[in-house]
């Protein structure tokens, strides 16, 4: 059983300040979310407690998934067909599980994935579809982070993009143009938060739904082995040094 997550409780700069400040005007911009991640499940180890928390008060939550998850097994016996077919259908579960409304896949080429032209027009062309007030991504500006580990080039370049496609790229108008023609109006992002940063400032206590995140993540069967393993592992990778679970994001609001 897993608890209904509560509303939203957001302490930003928490560990920074010495204080916790109730961050209610960003509960305001995150009335619609766009996760943009590169991989089915990275989404959801980046900010599915937080999601979880907006979509319980009321928000709508929508994800974005750029490459097919193709590279992703260890299991020779697995093809690659059926291997995209799986993912695709783990992430559905998983933003089920988390409240999410709605999933889009781009499908490119997972560990292909570049910055380019094309790539930076599907992602405007989908915050100008679904206009979210908040986009959660990648932070793309490190390589390395916290000394731990290796930012993947997938996770920099959808990051990357996803910054330049929020500004300035969806709001002109002149850039792809042919939106207009099709419906899609220029649209201003509100809020950016970025997951695995080395500069953290916005901490999100995700205590009350460490246990649905989990169950989140683990609709992702083809990624993780023995689901307990599993679970030890990610609750101890969200647990902060005074016991709460946090979600720590890059936080950044746009004024223009
Ligand atoms: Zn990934």
């Amino acid at each position: 059983m897993f608890r209904t997550p509560s509303p939203a409780k957001i302490h930003s700069d928490a560990s920074l300040a010495g204080k916790t400040r109730h961050a209610t005007d960003s509960i305001a911009v995150a009335d619609t979310v766009l996760v943009i991640a590169a991989h089915p499940d990275d989404g959801d180890f980046g900010c599915a407690g937080y999601t979880a928390q907006l979509a319980a008060s009321g928000s709508a939550v929508d994800f974005l998934v750029c490459t097919n998850g193709a590279k992703g097994t260890e299991d020779r016996a697995m093809t690659r067909e059926r291997l995209i077919s799986l993912r695709r259908e783990e992430q559905r579960e998983a933003c089920r599980r988390m409240g999410a409304r709605d999933v889009y896949f781009l499908e490119n080429e997972d560990g292909e994935l570049v910055y380019d032209r094309r790539l930076l027009e599907q992602i405007v062309r989908h915050i100008r579809l679904l206009r979210p007030a908040t986009v959660i991504t990648h932070d793309p500006t490190d390589i390395i982070i916290r000394d731990s580990f290796i930012n993947h080039p997938d996770h920099r370049a959808t990051g990357t993009a996803t910054l330049d496609a929020v500004y300035p790229t969806a709001r002109d108008h002149l850039n792809f143009p042919e939106h207009l023609e099709q419906g899609l109006e220029p649209h201003k992002v509100r809020q950016v938060l970025l997951w695995s940063s080395n500069h953290p400032n916005f901490d999100v206590d995700i205590t009350a739904e460490v246990d649905l995140k989990i169950f989140a993540l683990s609709a992702h069967a083809t990624q993780f082995g023995k689901q307990e393993d599993f679970a030890t592992f990610s609750r101890e990778r969200w647990k902060s040094e005074d016991g709460r679970y946090l979600e720590r994001f890059r936080r950044l609001e746009l004024s223009f």
